[in-house]
């Protein structure tokens, strides 16, 4: 189903005189490493959830326990706002419901900041397997709470593992009647718990299926031969050489277009406790994590990043 309005008129925005977001970087600076980098801004954005919270190792943590486990999510974090910091770069936070109620603070602390704060729902419940309903009233319950603690207004969305897929297309119509204007949910691949192998590959609207429309930000891929991987951060770039993820990245802006990139915070936390989830799980959750941290300084040095919110507002598809 073929369910993306073109924009043709939207191509090439980033060279509206009128735009308020700083999307081109390195000319004319005398910076040794310009010509290595991109110039396109890409959004750089955090999946803020403790480890205890991920879909990959549900069926080895019940959720009736994740109140009597050790919160590691506050330093894991503290420490991506502190490589932002060095480098002046904003981000984007998908903040889970569920800790913003019980780590209120780093929520505070990542609006004051200067980033921006939006939604990662509340239960990390996958979407597809809620009601409507259910769905309605904890993602406007996490909304709710994340405008209460960050003061900002918060128009941005993320599923637990990027689970709006063609099944539970529904939730966008949810996410428009909440008051939602971007959704980053979508990934174009073919995956166990996720995917939508149809769906386009670069930012823009999407119809909900009540005829409504939201804009998405896809997480992104790159063309490796005749394959799309994704390139997009998280297991991917933890599993994955530096080099490959890079390469699609690269790829991505030497074609005009922006991408978001994504991690979570017990990414870099090589200490986190082991759980026994069965060998896939354990294989994607713990290999490489005392390398993320070096590769995410890496990847900050080498491209531009900014919040989605920018990048999306450089594209012409949000207004303010
Ligand atoms: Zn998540």
């Amino acid at each position: 189903m073929e369910s993306r309005i073109p924009l043709p008129a939207l191509r090439n925005p980033m060279s509206r005189p009128s735009d308020p977001t700083p999307v081109t970087a390195n000319s004319g600076r005398e910076n040794p490493r310009a010509d290595q980098k991109a110039t396109l801004a890409n959004a750089f954005t955090i999946d803020v959830e403790d480890y205890y919270h991920v879909s990959a190792l549900a069926s080895a943590i019940p959720r009736d326990t994740w109140g009597d486990r050790e919160s590691r999510v506050s330093a894991s974090t503290e420490r991506i706002l502190g490589m932002l910091e060095e480098r002046s770069i904003k981000g984007t936070f998908f903040v889970l419901g569920w800790v913003a109620n019980h780590v209120p603070q780093l929520v505070k602390r990542i609006a004051a900041l200067g980033h921006e704060v939006a939604c990662h729902g509340y239960s990390h419940e996958l979407i597809y397997r809620q009601t409507p309903s259910v769905f309605a009233e904890e993602t406007q319950r996490s909304k709710s709470l994340l405008e209460d603690l960050s003061g900002q207004s918060v128009t941005g969305y993320r599923a637990a593992s990027f689970s709006i897929t063609p099944r539970s297309r529904w939730a966008l119509d949810t996410l428009i009647e909440l008051g939602f204007e971007y959704d980053s949910s979508i990934f174009p691949v073919r995956h166990d718990r996720y995917g939508m192998p149809g769906a386009a590959r670069e930012p823009g609207y999407v119809l909900a299926p009540s005829g409504g429309r939201i804009v998405e930000f896809p997480m992104s891929t790159a063309s490796f031969g005749p394959l799309r991987v994704p390139v997009s951060g998280g297991g991917y770039f933890r599993l994955l050489p530096y080099w490959f993820t890079r390469h699609g990245l690269r790829q991505i802006n030497r074609g005009g277009l922006p991408f978001t990139f994504y991690l979570h915070p017990w990414e870099i936390d090589a200490e986190q406790p082991r759980v026994d989830a069965g060998v896939v799980s354990r294989f994607r959750h713990y290999t490489n994590l005392s390398k993320c941290e070096g590769r995410l300084r890496r990847l900050l040095g080498e491209f531009h990043f900014t919040t989605m919110r920018n990048v999306l507002r450089a594209q012409g598809l949000l207004s303010i």
